[in-house]
């Protein structure tokens, strides 16, 4: 059931009353939330002047969830070490809770906002403090904006857009210093992950390859109004200054093949025949096999398992290319593996040394995984944000 949002200009005339009642929420139990079966949350809010209700609705689908405790937002503004000549990027400002406090220490402030009914309260509380200057807000998904020299971001982003979100960040052109971030907290565990750990995958294994990734501190889910279901973490991400002499576009569809099978051997990622054979017509320059194969998240957390494709290899098997020449291509495969030692090994097991060096092997041996002849995708900011999480 959809109910009808308050006129904005009412929602802004009362906007410290609401601001009080929403540092007063944090502390007290969440029953003056109508939760709406998964639908959108209404916070009613009684007008003392008028004595009617108001309603401000967030939108779940949004990811809106406003961070209302001040000492959490000051610990992420100074754990993420911002210097007074600084430009920082902030996805998703919302109501301008954590925008105020990076605008105070910081040269200028880039918000990139989904929402336009957050322009009116946001323009306001920022003019309110002086620092209408400092902020520029483009208002579009931030999947999709462009974003302008920043040195460093800093943000409460909705979690829906976390995966390739943090991969147009790491992937993409822009240099930065780092991404203090708050997240969910599985998603968090995933970006701290280590090889052997249960949560490490392909997520992971790219992220950490172009960046270190810190744990900074857990966040409350009573600390956000209005209450999120999942708990979450703010971890920073520093780009690294060095990254491994690797194609990027090789890496990522080298890891998504190796985790794109959840616990499974290399041997046994390797030898299925539907991969023989997309990897035989990858290295003879014949194209993709199939189109799916491209596609998906590179630095996803999906674990997804094809299993269920497994029976289309046969039809490439027997229409694009020879019995003989897709067995003697398997015995090559298998070769590289067997001589690293790796046939038996899991690919959430291994570190990136020994995953660079399965690639190098894998390469040396004329073994290749992203088709050279197409655009060169990596560090193309469109790339990394056409994923979805
Ligand atoms: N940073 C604020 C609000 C966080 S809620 C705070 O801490 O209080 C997440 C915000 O991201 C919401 O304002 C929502 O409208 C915005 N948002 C959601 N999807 C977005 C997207 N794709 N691009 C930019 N902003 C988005």
């Amino acid at each position: 059931m959809l109910h009808k949002p308050i006129p904005f200009r009412l929602y802004l005339t009362r906007f410290n009353y609401q601001q009080l009642i929403l540092r007063e929420l944090r502390t007290k139990s969440s029953n003056r939330y109508t939760q709406r079966n998964g639908e959108d949350d209404e916070l009613k809010i009684r007008n003392p002047i008028e004595n009617q209700e108001d309603r401000l609705y967030f939108h779940k689908s949004k990811g809106q969830h406003i961070l209302t405790n001040q000492r959490i937002l000051d610990s992420i503004v100074r754990k993420s070490n911002i210097n007074p000549n600084d430009t920082v990027l902030e996805i998703g400002p919302g109501t301008g809770n954590l925008t105020l406090k990076l605008l105070e220490v910081s040269k200028k402030v880039f918000a990139i906002e989904l929402d336009k009914r957050m322009e009116d309260i946001l323009n306001k509380r920022v003019a309110e403090r002086g620092f209408k200057d400092k902020l520029t807000v483009i208002w579009k998904d931030a999947l999709k904006a462009e974003f302008t020299q920043f040195d460093l971001v800093v943000a409460n982003i909705p979690y829906g857009i976390s995966s390739p979100l943090v991969a147009k960040l790491v992937y993409g052109t822009n240099h930065f210093r780092s991404a203090t971030l708050l997240l969910q907290k599985e998603f968090a565990k995933r970006l701290l992950a280590n090889p052997g750990d249960s949560e490490f995958n392909r997520l992971a294994v790219n992220v950490k390859l172009v960046a270190d990734v810190e744990f900074v501190m857990d966040v409350s889910r009573r600390d956000f109004v209005p209450c999120p279901k999942v708990d979450s973490s703010v971890v920073i991400i520093r780009p690294k200054a060095d990254i491994p002499k690797v194609n990027l576009d090789e890496w990522l569809a080298f890891t998504r093949t190796c985790f794109g099978k959840k616990n499974k051997t290399l041997g046994a990622i390797f030898k299925q025949k539907k991969k023989v054979i997309e990897l035989l017509r990858l290295s003879k320059k014949m194209g993709p096999i199939n189109e799916n194969v491209e596609m998906g998240d590179c630095c996803g957390c999906s674990e997804e398992d094809d299993d269920e494709r497994e029976s289309e290899g046969e039809d490439f098997y027997s229409s694009s290319c020879s019995e003989l020449e897709a067995s003697s291509f398997k015995e090559k495969i298998i070769e590289v593996l067997k001589s690293g030692g790796f046939e038996d090994k899991r690919p959430s097991k291994l570190s990136h040394e020994l995953l660079l060096h399965l690639l190098s092997s894998f390469n040396q041996a004329g073994i290749i995984f992203h088709d050279q002849t197409e655009q060169k995708n990596a560090g193309n900011t469109a790339f990394a944000a056409s994923y979805n999480s």
